[in-house]
């Protein structure tokens, strides 16, 4: 660690920022000089645990057993491998955050601990996950006003942020972050970028660094990038949909198989494992107030728990592999993802869902490739479709379902409940529009 911040030093690096995602998904963190790097690594830095009570609006929810208090010292230990020089602020190093009691033992709190522990989960069930998460988000200018008008997806709207985009891709570059696509998206100055799969743990990690990334090139041209789950409750959300796909010995398990669409059968346990849980998985992965708005019919992104090959109003879009794109490509999209949620605890529901798919030998229905917002309630039904929650209680029976408990562990369960009921306390009564604005630049 020494050498490592004797060089980050020489290249004019001044300080270590260490973050972690709080049960709002919201980034927080701690910055220390980066001399004291080495001790860093070692004895953490001091925060509150009160983090873990912190709602969408920095409220803090003191209620559960050892966060009733604001008494107490947590240690956040800079996870060592991941330290990078950020490109789009050299004047500061950063890297992804575990957070550990004083004595040194996992806190159960840690949501990356959270993560660390579903991965071990799969490799003693002999599977890999790879991951990768896909971001959309608004760019605004820094006075208010759209950063582009025009036709969605035109490489004009590219050009109008041209230095912005130039920027982006070189400090994703630099900052180890390899992408697959960035464009213009739908939604009026909507942009996309999807981050190219990792294992689960990086690819929590990554989709932190590059929010930081993406600010930072903002900053740097006058932009403001929005990433709230919906910006305006007329138009299309912002999804951060997660891909994920399982392999064993190195094998991608939803391509090459006999089942439907290549499915093997753990493939095609994996998927039903998911879809068993849609509900519970939502109710991490799309938790805020805001999320609730977003899962609309009709808005791509996604109001009804059902499994589609390449159907963009599904939850879950299988997207198969095909000649070209080759076996490695074949992954399970998950819609009801957003910047709301806590990236590692979200991976950790997604895994622990499709292991005990697997576990239990499950098979999904067929596929559906409508749209089924149009159908009648009856014929939605029949063929076992459901909307997911969309109402705060909905969401919180879907929570107490018990996979969201197993996963998280008592302690951690209960303070993600208790801030689920502080925002839900925060929002009720308020009009759409306040709810929609109070969450535009928390993430
Ligand atoms: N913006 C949509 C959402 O809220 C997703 C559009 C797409 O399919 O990429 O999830
Ligand atoms: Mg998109």
């Amino acid at each position: 660690m020494h050498k490592t911040a004797e060089r980050l030093a020489r290249d004019g690096v001044v300080g270590l920022i260490v973050v972690w995602a709080d049960n709002n998904g919201i980034p927080r963190s701690r910055t220390v000089p980066i001399e004291q790097l080495p001790q860093a690594a070692e004895r953490g830095l001091g925060v509150s645990p009160l983090f873990a009570i912190f709602d969408t609006h920095d409220g803090i929810t003191y209620g559960p057993p050892g966060l009733s208090t604001p008494s107490g010292d947590v240690r956040l230990v800079p996870v060592a491998d991941r330290i990078v020089r950020l490109a789009g602020q050299p004047g500061f190093a950063w890297a992804p955050g575990r957070q550990m009691t004083a004595d040194g033992s996992p806190w159960p709190y840690d949501q990356r601990g959270v993560l660390e522990r579903q991965v071990e989960a799969a490799a003693r069930a002999g599977l890999e996950f790879r991951a990768g998460y896909e971001l959309e988000f608004r760019l605004s200018r820094e006075d208010g006003p759209l950063a582009v008008v025009g036709p969605s997806y035109s490489p004009r709207l590219m050009l109008e942020v041209d230095e912005f985009a130039t920027r982006l891709m070189r400090d994703l570059r630099a900052n180890g972050v390899e992408i697959g696509q960035l464009h213009a998206e739908y939604g009026p100055a909507q942009f996309e970028l999807n981050i190219a799969p990792a294992d689960p743990l990086t690819a929590a990690d990554l989709q932190l660094l590059t929010r930081q990334t993406i600010h930072a090139a903002a900053r740097a041209h006058g932009l403001r990038a929005c990433f709230a789950p919906l910006t305006d409750g007329a138009r299309v959300g912002n999804g951060w949909h997660l891909h994920t796909s399982v392999a064993r010995d190195g094998v991608n398990l939803l391509s090459g198989g006999d089942g439907p669409h290549g499915l093997t059968a753990d493939g095609a346990a994996y998927l039903a494992g998911l879809l068993r849980d849609l509900p519970s998985i939502a109710a991490v992965t799309a938790p805020s107030a805001a999320s609730l708005l977003r899962l609309r019919p009709g808005f791509f992104s996604s109001a009804y728990a059902f499994w589609g090959v390449e159907n963009r109003e599904a939850a879950l879009r299988f997207v198969p592999s095909t000649g070209l794109l080759g076996a490695a490509h074949a992954n399970v999209e998950l819609k009801p993802s957003d910047a709301s949620a806590n990236p590692y605890l979200s991976l950790a529901v997604v895994i622990a869902s499709g292991l005990a798919g697997i576990a239990d030998g499950l098979v999904p229905p067929p596929p559906v490739q409508e749209d089924p917002g149009p159908w009648t309630e009856e014929r939605r039904a029949a063929a076992g479709i459901h909307r997911l929650p969309a109402t705060f209680e909905e969401q919180h029976a879907a929570l107490n379902s018990g996979l969201v408990r197993a996963v998280l562990g008592e302690e951690l369960f209960g303070a993600f409940t208790v801030v689920r009921a502080a925002d839900q306390a925060w929002a009720e009564g308020r009009p759409l529009d306040e709810v929609i604005a109070a969450h535009l630049w928390r993430y």
